[in-house]
């Protein structure tokens, strides 16, 4: 297996902080790009292999895209790959708790996709999930996004209340992350 030193097409520290955990042993670093070329994919891998291409045309070496997002049930699965555009940079915690304003069937699910590209060129994806429900009301101060109003199944507390310790351990990026790394051992 090949020295794996990786470039993460984002800006978003949770997200790298999340990978790295999971993939102990590998470097992995945020690509430093003023702009990234805006999500228009149609599914999580369209924009997971967008955003991977778009390392690749900066650098030579291993490149990593990400994207995710939130599936709620009762919205017919939607945000989904919308989700980063669904409420702007703010607003998306306080949207969504409209949106199930009086809704019994909080049931949702995190998603993961990620695409890494390897310098010779193959292309290895991996997705992880976390099924959970939407909490009533925010609760809880670490994690990012839609951490505040996601209680993990098995779980009483939200995400931001686990914290970021619970995450790295067991959010959809790192089931993602960890199924990556097999894929690259298998592969490469
Ligand atoms: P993107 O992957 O950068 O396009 O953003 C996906 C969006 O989905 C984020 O802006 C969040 O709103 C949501 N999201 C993805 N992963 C998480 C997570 O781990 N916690 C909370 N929200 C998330």
């Amino acid at each position: 297996m090949a020295y794996v030193r990786l470039r993460l097409a984002s800006r978003n520290e949770h997200k790298l902080s999340e990978l790295a955990a999971a993939l102990a042993g590998w470097e992995i670093e945020l690509l430093g790009a003023a702009e990234f070329p805006p999500e228009e994919g149609q599914t999580y891998y369209d924009n997971a292999r967008s955003k991977a291409r778009f390392g690749r045309s900066l650098t030579d070496g291993w490149v990593l895209g990400e994207d995710s997002g939130i599936e709620v049930d009762a919205l017919g699965g939607r945000p989904g790959v919308a989700s980063a555009r669904w409420a702007g940079e703010s607003g998306h915690v306080a949207k969504l708790l409209d949106a199930l304003g009086g809704v019994e069937n909080r049931r949702a699910r995190y998603v993961c996709e990620l695409v890494c590209l390897s310098p010779d060129g193959k292309e290895l994806r991996a997705r992880g999930m976390l099924e959970g429900r939407v909490a009533d009301e925010p609760r809880g101060s670490e994690g990012f996004g839609y951490d505040p109003i996601f209680i993990p199944d098995g779980e009483a507390r939200t995400v931001a209340e686990l914290g970021n310790a619970w995450k790295r351990a067991n959010s959809h990026r790192a089931r993602a992350a960890a199924a990556l790394r097999e894929a690259v051992h298998t592969r490469c």
